[in-house]
């Protein structure tokens, strides 16, 4: 039967208990609202989303043409074309302690971006009755997409001389008996938090003793700035329970191409395929062979990844600075990734947190979009990208911090 508009209205919903939870996605929620706003004519600057404002390079853009040009337009195998499964092996391989047992092409599975890549892998490792430990602050996406597989996301706070990111000892005395799993995500968004190489090789090291699935979110691995941010691909003592997620969007700002992956013990990697098979079959194919061009032509990508994260550091050191001239907001230090992650608690207040109390006067008062700390587990802080033009991003903190000052005062 075909509805009108008006029986659409009429029909009665009501949700299937696989949703009763769920909420939208924040960080897509506040850069849409930032569009809308744009379209309406509002001179909106836009802070929320994290996606690079870079265009991707166009050694990659020409590979994509050529790929269509040559008939790159039909379904692939669901975990995706063989040599780009074998290129993103030979990554992981590259990283990879001398004697450790090689990544091979079937332990990986390419989905449509890292947030399939990383659904899927929850998916198929947790369910009912587990629970997985998140250190929190985290991307508002993880809680989603474990309660969604029916699983207990448990927060792990850590202290803001870490970055907010929970040592071992805070992850040993969090877990319980029904602890199955760990997210790990470093750099941190939304903290930009990195986690230096002997604590994430203490972290593994727990996560193995105690028979703990880690799925290690590395998105943001090549946008560092204190030093190279660490693979757990290099520190873990075994893999066999260790599923490492990655994708092409932020370091080769693709992130329209929707292209991530999961590198997986080989029975996660087939039952990750099996999920997609049913769900979103194989990523775009012209999409692949763009990441394909991506992953394999190192001479031409890696100076453009230069070129970009320099970029980045220079908006990040820019920020830094601007905090650092007069009184304004505690903040995590940025290492990596590019976000600002600011305490705005003695600022603002409101039933959601000071955080999304302050967001919505940003938003509504002084045109600047970020979005609130609540949806990262955080309710009394502000996540700002810089990824967006410097220009936008000193404006867009100057007017935080100002704001920052006149709700601390008149408080
Ligand atoms: N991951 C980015 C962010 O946190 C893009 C939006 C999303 O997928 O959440 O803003």
């Amino acid at each position: 039967m075909t509805l009108t508009a008006a029986d659409a209205t009429a029909a009665p919903f009501v949700p299937s208990g696989n949703i009763t939870q769920l909420r939208e996605s924040a960080t897509i929620a506040a850069s849409a609202r930032a569009k809308a706003l744009r379209a309406q004519g509002r001179p909106i600057i836009d802070l929320g989303a994290g996606e690079p404002d870079f265009d991707t390079p166009a050694f990659i853009r020409d590979a994509a043409k050529a790929a269509l040009d040559a008939g790159a337009t039909r379904y692939t195998a669901t975990e995706g074309i063989l040599p780009l499964r074998e290129a993103i092996a030979s990554r992981a391989n590259a990283l990879l302690p001398a004697g450790a047992a090689p990544v091979a092409a079937g332990d990986i599975v390419v989905g449509n971006g890292t947030k399939q890549a990383l659904f899927n892998a929850c998916f198929v490792l947790f369910g009912p009755g587990d629970d997985v430990l998140v250190p929190t602050p985290a991307w508002v996406s993880y809680y989603e997409m474990l309660g969604l597989s029916r699983a207990n996301a448990v927060a792990v706070p850590g202290r803001l001389a870490d970055g907010l990111l929970p040592d071992v000892d805070a992850l040993a005395r969090a877990a319980t008996a029904r602890t199955r799993g760990l997210m790990l995500n470093s750099p941190c968004n939304p903290t930009g938090a990195v986690y230096g190489r002997d604590q994430l090789a203490g972290i593994l090291a727990l996560a193995a003793e105690r028979d703990w699935w880690v799925i290690s979110d590395e998105i943001y691995r090549r946008i560092a700035y204190d030093g190279p941010a660490a693979s757990a691909f290099e520190v873990a003592a075994q893999r066999d329970r260790l599923v490492v997620v990655d994708g092409v969007a932020k370091s080769y700002a693709m992130t329209g191409w929707r292209i991530g992956w999961a590198v997986a013990p080989r029975a996660v990697a087939q039952a990750i395929g099996n999920l997609q098979s049913h769900t979103t079959s194989n990523a775009a194919t012209v999409s692949q062979h763009a990441a394909l061009a991506a992953l394999t032509r190192p001479a031409e990508a890696e100076p453009a990844i230069a070129a970009m994260v320099a970029e980045f550091r220079a908006r990040r050191d820019a920020c830094l600075a601007l905090l650092a001239g007069g009184e304004s907001p505690p903040a995590v230090h940025p290492a990596g990734a590019f976000y600002l992650f600011l305490d705005v608690s003695a600022a603002a207040r409101g039933p959601d947190g000071a955080g999304a109390a302050f967001a919505a006067t940003m938003l509504e008062q002084h045109d600047v979009a970020v979005v609130a700390g609540n949806a990262f587990g955080a309710p009394g802080w502000v996540r700002m990208s810089y990824a967006a033009p410097t220009a936008d991003v000193l404006e867009g903190l100057r007017r935080i911090v100002s704001a920052w000052r006149t709700g601390r005062s008149s408080r």
